[in-house]
């Protein structure tokens, strides 16, 4: 079992095509898999085994996704370390996979090196660039590497991808993703009815390469399509993408289809080459659904899922979102039907399965579902529940088998595609000295979808300005609140906690998410 394997055989059925694209960068079947074969064969020299943790720290950039099929092929573990983290974050995760070697790009370069140092870690540090010192140059690395092909044997529960997400405690945490879980995932988007990845497919990651969209580079890849990798997200750039490199296939979190329909561009460029459009990875407005399918035309995929279960458990067709657009309106609130092997589930607090319309927590169980939590066994033991991930998230089905989500369990935000934990941000404004009380919710954002709100009481005076560079220097950008509201006292529930699901209603018009 090795996932390298599909690029080895795409580049020998066509060498000569064109396999990833980002920028000016340019990389045929042949370059890629010679240069994975390097990468992979030149880790190994430096005395790394299967199970050992590589670390990348970089924006999305063809080196990536080099680095990520090197790793695949060599049976290393992959640990993508998201490039918005801080500094300590990126301590936390570094430390507790225990890398040995990490990627960055010049950009990142400096705050790494630095971490390694403070924490004195025994890593290697590459940099894609070529002028950081104190770090390897990844090109001398790849100079070391030998171009006969790698594929180590693997087991199917060997881990492949260490998925950090912040815990519900406020710590980062990691879902294992193992080879069998991605094998079994680029196997059912390879059978998708709808979506599935084609050899004259050009599929545009817009988004970091890690995560759902780093699944899909894979599938594209065993086709021997082509992978066209955005530097970052930027609007007028995605727009002009499409029409440049003729993009056929496409995912965007909601934010991004909402700054896509507000810009000016959209009306100047030619969308005619899509054939897939997906939205997913949090909640889309119907009206949003309605703008995009006037937009891209009947292209709109809307898929549910998260890092627990590797990528989407549900998925509303291009003809469901047309059916909805034409005569099911209700329809567009719906996150679809469950894929191919993969059974979803609602369920009540005793894990009893609900008829249609019960409104309970949604489970789901398949072949490339997560089983636990690195190094966290009473977390995993909680969320994997005799081979089912409790998604945290609150629905119902409809007769005819549409799922609904209508609330999320777990305290969680999600703001412009990224998670963020209630508890993460309201442990940073603690540390706070003139804080005595704090609740962060998500509060309704056009733009971001939610955007993080904190409620606070203060025992001294001190500013909302104040209290925001405090988070700022603690987290992650997006992380720290948007705005603060000063109150006196913070509602309580039974249990004398904080009553978090009361404070956010004051802040949404229908309780609900939807
Ligand atoms: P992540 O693990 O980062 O992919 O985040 C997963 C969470 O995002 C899920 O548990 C949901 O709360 C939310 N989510 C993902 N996709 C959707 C969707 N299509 N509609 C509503 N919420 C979604």
């Amino acid at each position: 079992m090795n996932l390298g394997i599909y690029l080895t055989r795409s580049a020998k059925c066509r060498p000569d095509s064109e396999a990833v694209v980002c920028g000016e960068s340019r990389l045929t079947y042949r370059e890629l898999d010679d240069s994975t074969n390097r990468l992979a064969s030149a880790l190994m020299r430096t005395g790394l085994g299967i199970g050992d943790a590589v670390a990348t720290f970089a924006g999305n950039c063809g080196e990536l996704v080099v680095t990520e099929m090197a790793v695949c092929k060599a049976g290393f573990v992959r640990v993508p370390v998201n490039a918005r983290l801080g500094a300590d974050e990126l301590g936390h995760v570094l430390r507790d996979a225990n890398v040995k070697s990490l990627f960055v790009d010049p950009a990142h370069a400096d705050v790494a090196l630095k971490v390694v140092a403070d924490l004195g870690l025994d890593i290697a540090v590459y940099d894609y660039g070529n002028s950081t010192p104190g770090a390897d140059r990844y090109t001398d690395l790849l100079a070391d590497g030998l171009g006969d092909p790698v594929a180590v044997d693997l087991t199917e529960d060997a881990p492949a991808v260490l998925n950090y997400t912040s815990g519900s405690t406020g710590k980062l945490k990691a879902a294992v993703q193992t080879y069998g879980n991605r094998l079994a995932n680029m196997r059912k988007r390879l059978m998708s009815p709808t979506g599935a990845p084609t050899e004259t497919d050009r599929y545009l990651a817009p988004g970091p390469i890690t995560h759902a969209s780093g699944m899909m580079m894979l599938g594209v890849l065993a086709r021997g399509g082509a992978v066209v990798v955005l530097p970052a997200f930027d609007t007028e750039l995605f727009l002009r993408t499409i029409e440049k490199e003729r993009i056929t296939t496409t995912f965007v979190v909601p934010t991004m289809l909402n700054m896509l329909m507000d810009h000016p561009a959209a009306n100047d460029v030619d969308l005619s080459s899509l054939r897939c459009v997906g939205v997913g990875g949090a909640p889309v407005s119907p009206q949003r659904l309605r703008d995009a399918v006037a937009m891209f035309g009947p292209v709109i995929m809307q898929g549910y899922g998260l890092g627990e279960t590797t990528s989407g458990i549900t998925v509303l067709t291009y003809d469901d979102v047309v059916r909805g657009v034409e005569s099911d309106p209700e329809l567009l609130m719906s996150c679809g039907r469950p894929v191919f092997d993969t059974e979803v589930r609602v369920v009540d607090d005793a894990g009893n399965e609900l008829p249609a319309g019960g409104i309970g927590e949604i489970v789901a169980r398949g072949p490339d579902c997560v089983r636990e939590y690195w190094r966290e066994p009473d977390l995993s033991a909680e969320t994997f529940v005799d081979g089912w991930v409790h998604t945290g998230d609150v629905g119902y089905f409809r007769r005819d088998g549409y799922l609904f989500i209508v609330d999320r369990k777990k305290d969680m935000i999600i703001s412009g595609g990224f998670n963020i934990y209630c508890s993460e941000v309201e442990a940073a404004l603690y540390e706070h000295p003139a804080v005595s009380g704090a609740c962060v919710v998500g509060v309704p954002d056009e733009k971001w979808g939610e955007a993080v709100k904190a409620v606070v009481v203060t025992r001294t005076p001190v500013t909302e300005v104040e209290l925001i560079e405090h988070c700022a220097e603690r987290l992650a950008r997006m992380k720290k609140p948007r705005s603060i509201d000063f109150v006196d006292s913070l509602p309580v529930n039974r249990n004398g906690k904080i009553d978090r699901k009361s404070v956010r209603e004051c802040y949404w018009a229908h309780g609900a998410r939807h």
